[in-house]
């Protein structure tokens, strides 16, 4: 056997781990294949759930009217106010920049 196994070379091996581990289990290739399987697609589902968990708990935002954390389309920047849709929507950035133009022509004044 070389450095990298060829096709065949794999196949045997994967045929003597399966001999084996139906000696081992009584059960037949097909039922360890699919036993396998299904292992393997739940460990995948969990580690892709995990991964997207992570991914939305990183890109979530706190909304700076109703202090709700809540999915930013974009990242927000950090020198500027973010909002939660509902907040938006009912008008709270508006406000707050009202806010802020009175303030500032306060400060002028
Ligand atoms: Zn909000």
């Amino acid at each position: 056997m070389g450095l990298t196994p060829t096709l065949e070379e794999r196949v045997a091996f994967a045929g003597r781990l399966l001999d084996e581990l139906s000696r081992a289990t009584g059960l037949a290739w097909d039922e360890l294949f699919l036993k396998i399987a299904v292992e393997r697609l739940a460990d995948e589902r969990k580690g892709l759930l995990e991964e997207q968990a992570a991914v939305k708990k990183s890109r979530r935002a706190v909304c700076c009217e109703c202090g709700e954390p809540y999915l930013p389309k974009r990242r927000p920047k950090a020198n500027q106010r973010n909002y939660c849709p509902d907040c938006r929507a009912s008008g709270a950035a508006q406000r707050a920049a009202a806010r802020e133009y009175r303030r500032r022509k306060r400060k002028e004044s």
